[in-house]
């Protein structure tokens, strides 16, 4: 037997388990003092009534014969995947069709594992710094990357590849720097990757965080992007279902890939292929929770909640900046990305806020080379932590 040699040239040191032990050792020596953390990106508001409601009256009817339900369909409910296609497509004048929205457990999943209806040999390129999962599952398959930096020199966007590239993961509103790119900076992407025959694996896990008009909701906005791009899309962020676990993959059918004796291959048809050999559907009573999100109460409780963060993302951007850091996002993602002050290191930085005022947040060389000397911080954080988090914060710098 041999292993699947790949997985021991990922790194060991998994970024959020080097800060839960450090912040462990820090509690060891200093058991007295209440530390404070803006670190992961999770939720801590309750999760929607109508959601709640929703899941509870599922969970009744599996108590009943006639209503009880088993195996979900392959690509999701019905009565999901139309409320899916109404609120986040139709009715905002985008073109997406039922049978290309395939219902998972979350675009964690989703991201990593679209990779296995691609070749190996595909050359990937990721933003730099990125969520973790695009790297890691492309070095595991044993995927050439090449890392497109994204600093405050470029705005944040992103270079073309240097070398001709097969896939291109982009994530729009950005975790970790909360940027986001307007329609016009990702219709260049499109264009790109249509002059080059590439993949755009566009991660929009954030976009219920947009508050600015001219910033994409969704990929397929952009003209073209039907024939180029997949969108991974989630209920974690938006709704609070980072435990509860629902999301979507939409694949065009426009999107077509030819095998080396030149048969056209839609890419729709391999995912659900994928899909409906290595996944068994979403819970029901998840699906029935997500569909809730989009009754009138649903949207204005999530919408309420989304609202709470976004002033956390405010109050934590204001304060930094009076304190002299320079901060990046916050506006369109629940992310606040700021520079290092006296040219610390991420985790020189880290150190300093655990020891001195025991704020921990995200050191931002956790995720990726572009990323030393910036921190991450969250904006899921309870109010009252958020604003001694800061108030402390501002009375070290
Ligand atoms: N994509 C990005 C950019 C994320 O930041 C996260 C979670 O932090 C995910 C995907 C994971 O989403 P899910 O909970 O749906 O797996």
């Amino acid at each position: 037997m041999k292993i699947n040699e790949h997985y021991t040239e990922i790194g060991n040191n998994y970024l959020f388990a080097e800060i839960a032990k450090r912040v462990r050792e820090y509690k060891a020596k200093e058991p007295g003092k209440q530390v404070i953390s803006l670190g992961i990106g999770d939720i801590t508001q309750p999760i929607a009534p109508a959601v709640i409601e929703a899941i509870h009256r599922a969970t009744d009817e599996m108590t009943d014969t006639s209503t009880l339900r088993g195996y979900s369909p392959d690509s999701g409910y019905d009565f999901l995947v139309q409320a899916i296609l109404k609120h986040e497509f139709t009715d905002r004048g985008i073109h997406v069709e039922a049978d290309e929205i395939i219902v998972s457990d979350g675009a964690k999943s989703d991201t990593g594992n679209i990779g296995d209806i691609l070749s190996p040999d595909n050359t990937v390129a990721i933003t730099d710094p990125a969520y973790p999962v695009y790297v890691d599952t492309s070095i595991m398959a044993g995927r050439r990357i090449e890392l497109l930096p994204c600093t405050p020199a470029n705005g944040f966007l992103p270079s073309f590849p240097k070398q001709k590239t097969d896939v291109i993961y982009l994530c729009y509103p950005n975790n970790p720097t909360g940027t986001a790119l307007t329609r016009g900076q990702l219709k260049t992407w499109v264009d790109y990757a249509i002059t080059n025959r590439s993949l755009i694996l566009f991660d929009a896990a954030y976009e219920a965080f947009i508050s600015q008009q001219d910033v994409p909701h969704s990929i397929f906005e952009i003209e073209g992007a039907r024939q180029v791009a997949i969108e991974f899309r989630s209920f974690s962020k938006t709704a609070g279902f980072t435990g509860l676990r629902c999301g979507y993959t939409v694949v065009p059918k426009d999107l077509t890939a030819e095998t080396s004796k030149g048969e056209k291959i839609s890419l729709n048809a391999l995912w659900k292929r994928r899909q409906s050999t290595k996944f068994n559907g979403t819970a029901y009573i998840i699906q029935r929770g997500a569909e809730a999100v989009y009754t009138p109460e649903g949207q204005r409780q999530t919408r309420e909640t989304i609202a709470y963060y976004m002033h956390n993302a405010g109050i934590i951007r204001d304060a930094l900046e009076s304190a002299g850091l320079i901060c990046y996002g916050g506006i369109n993602a629940p992310y606040i990305w700021c520079r290092t002050p006296d040219g610390l290191t991420s985790w020189q930085f880290f150190d300093l806020l655990l020891d001195r005022v025991q704020v921990v947040g995200t050191p931002g060389s956790g995720f990726g080379p572009s990323g030393e000397g910036f921190f991450r911080f969250t904006a899921f954080g309870k109010r009252e932590d958020t604003l001694e988090a800061v108030s402390r914060i501002k009375s070290l710098l």
